[in-house]
Order: structure tokens, then sequence, then C-alpha cells
């Protein structure tokens, strides 16, 4: 952890660094043309129609802030998705400015300094920063090696002083998806013991063999935090949204209305195109990608097989996840050392989302890396 010098930053900024991906970063920044497996965005284009409501909504001159909660068609169209899907008496959502902002108000509207926050290792890397920000206590529970949830683990970590259980399932980095049994039970506990149970359903669209499953079909209180960027490839455009108790919901509203202000207007008219506009072919081709990887990796890697996202999180054939990584990038290949998402440093992620063709180059480096192993 590096410790702030200069004389005006705040002692928050000291709880985390990014050291780690920086240093990733610096690496590949050094090669011509890389196998790049490392991206967390998906590889196609915004489709047009979603495209075009943006340059309309532009055209039209919906330029000014919107209501802070995000305009009402947006709204309407996804609370009546909503009360279809859930039916809770309770349920309201408002727009955010993405999902990292949907996540950033959920901290600042319900972790207290000394709160303890429950989420799994691997973890998105989001996660430990931003509860250490408003003063919470990360609280990771170990998933290796297969990323199931063992709920006897999450009982056990429970103290007075928890406060939030933070889901993501599909998961970055993992791919892998929490089991209906898994989702009922910590829905279950979570209200059980009165905590607030947090689910970033970011990757729902890529659900492979299963439909997606949410734990607010079992905890009406569940807080959700989806968004568009990964679904509409529209990670630039910054909005996301956010469901849950309303008393919750417009205090979250209340604090982005002093932080984020709005979602950007253009990009939420967009949005509300993008609800219309059918994904299930990507969805297909991500399948596709993964199984294309898996089988050519099965055989020389430990691989929890994944069933959504757009990642694999293979174990490392020698080495830490570091210095494996660093034999990657030397040769030619992008991927994240598994340390950056987790508190161990055994793993790496690769991201699928890529052509076929840099899959394939991927694929050919890995089998190398694994049989000839460590350089002398
Ligand atoms: N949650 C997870 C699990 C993610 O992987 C990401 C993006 N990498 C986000 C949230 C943030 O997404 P957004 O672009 O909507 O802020």
């Amino acid at each position: 952890m590096t410790k702030s010098t200069h004389p005006w930053l705040a002692d928050r900024t000291a709880a985390f660094d990014s050291s780690g991906i920086r240093r990733v970063f610096d690496l590949a920044a050094t090669l011509k043309d890389p196998i790049n497996l490392s991206i967390g965005q998906p590889d196609f284009d915004v489709p047009d129609p979603v495209k075009q409501a943006c340059i309309a909504a532009i055209n039209s001159g919906k330029n000014s802030y919107s209501q802070t909660q995000g305009i009402a068609p947006l709204r309407d169209k996804l609370q009546s998705q909503l009360d279809a899907q859930y039916g809770h008496a309770d349920r309201k959502v408002f727009v955010t400015s993405g999902t990292s902002g949907g996540l950033v108000l959920s901290m600042f509207a319900m972790v207290n300094p000394g709160d303890e926050v429950i989420f799994f290792d691997p973890f998105f890397v989001m996660y430990p920063p931003l509860i250490k920000l408003v003063g919470g206590v990360p609280v990771p529970i170990d998933t290796y090696p297969d990323f199931k949830i063992d709920i006897q683990k999450v009982a056990d970590a429970i103290t007075p002083r928890t406060k939030m259980i933070l889901l993501n399932s599909p998961g970055n980095p993992t791919g892998v998806i929490a089991t209906e049994q898994e989702q009922r039970e910590l829905a279950a506990l979570a209200a059980e013991r009165g905590i607030a149970l947090v689910s970033d359903e970011i990757y729902s669209r890529f659900c492979y063999a299963d439909r997606f499953i949410s734990p607010a079909e079992f905890n009406d209180q569940t807080i959700v935090i989806d968004g568009f960027s990964k679904s509409h490839a529209m990670t630039g455009w910054r909005v996301g949204f956010v469901h849950g108790p309303t008393e919750v919901v417009e205090t979250m509203t209340k604090l982005q209305q002093y932080s984020f202000v709005c979602a950007p207007q253009p990009a939420q008219w967009a949005a509300l195109e993008a609800i219309d506009v059918d994904v299930d072919d990507y969805r297909q081709q991500y399948q596709g990608k993964r199984d294309r990887i898996i089988d050519a990796l099965k055989d020389d890697y430990e691989i929890e097989v994944p069933g959504g996202a757009f990642y694999i999180f293979p174990k490392v054939p020698w080495g830490t996840g570091t210095s494996f990584v660093e034999a990657a990038i030397a040769a030619g290949l992008l991927i994240i050392p598994g340390g950056i998402f987790s508190g161990r440093d055994t793993h790496f992620r690769i991201s699928y989302a890529a052509s076929d063709q840099t899959i394939d180059r991927g694929i050919e480096v890995l089998k190398q890396l694994a049989r000839s192993g460590p350089k002398a």
C-alpha cells in the first residue's frame, strides 16, 4: 500500500492503491501488437438503433440535465419490467451513472464507518476500495477452488457490525454463476439477520446454460445494481440503474443529486431504445467463444467452467499469478493476474470478448507457456 505523501491528500486516499493493475498496463504499453485478452468489455459495437437514438436525442436538444432519478420514460419502462418480474410491493427503480455509480451510492447510503461488508473472493476490483472509501471494513470470503458459495462460511463471518452482503453473479473475474440454491440460502440468511443484500447484476444478459437468477426472487428487500455497459457495449455512455426498497432508493437518489447529478441525458434515451434491442446473438457468440477456449485449454490448465459473463479464471500451471502473467506479456499476450481480484496470487483472468482469431493466438501462447514451464 502506498502512503500519501502530498500534504493535501486525505487519509482515505491511502487506504487502497492501484499499483497492481498499473504495473500490468505499464508492461503492456511496451508491446507492439499485443494479443489482448484483458479487456472487460464486449468486443461488439453499440447496436445501431441505440446509436441512432442517442444521435436523435442530441439533435432534438435533449442535452440538459435530466431529473436526478432519470428520464421518466426509461424509469417507467424499467419499473414495469420489474413489477412484472418480481411483483414486489415495495420495489422502486432509478437511473444511475453506470453500475459503478450505483455501487458508489449504495456504499454511501448504507455503510457507516466501521460497518462490515461481506463479499466473495475473487471479487470485482472496485469492491474493497469502495468499501474502504466510506470507512467500511471489507470481509472477503474465500471461494477457491470452485468459486461456490459456502453458506456456512458466510454465516460464520457475520458479526453485529455486518451491514451488507455483496453478490456478483455471473461474476467478474470468474464468470461463475451462483446456483439457485446458493442464492436462496444467501437471500434467506440476509433476511433472517437483517443484513442488506446488494446484487451486482451487470452480466445478467450473459448467462449460457441456465436462465439468469437474481437473489431478489427470494428476498424482496434485495438492492439490485444493473446497467447497459456490458449488455449493449455502452461502457463509455455511463447508464446504469438500481432497484430496491423505496426508502433506500430515494436516499441513493438524494446522494446522486449532490454527486453524479444524473446519468448523461442523451445516453438515457439510448438506453430506452436498448431495452428493445435483442442481444441474444451476442450471448450465443460468447457461449461459442467460451467453449472454444475451454476446449483448447482444458488439458493444460485447471479451469472451473463458467456459466456466464465473458471471463475464465484458470489456475496458473507454474509460478505465481504475477510471474506467470509477466511471462505471458513478454510473449505478447495480455491477461490479468488473479491477485488484482483476490487475496490469492494463483490464477489469471482471460476475457474472451475478442475475435476468434485473437482468441486462437492467445490459446497458442498459453499452451506454449504451460508446456515450457518457467524460464530459468
Ligand atoms: N460490476 C462489475 C462486476 C463489473 O465487472 C463492472 C465493469 N467492469 C462494473 C460493475 C461497472 O460497470 P459500469 O460500466 O456500468 O460502471
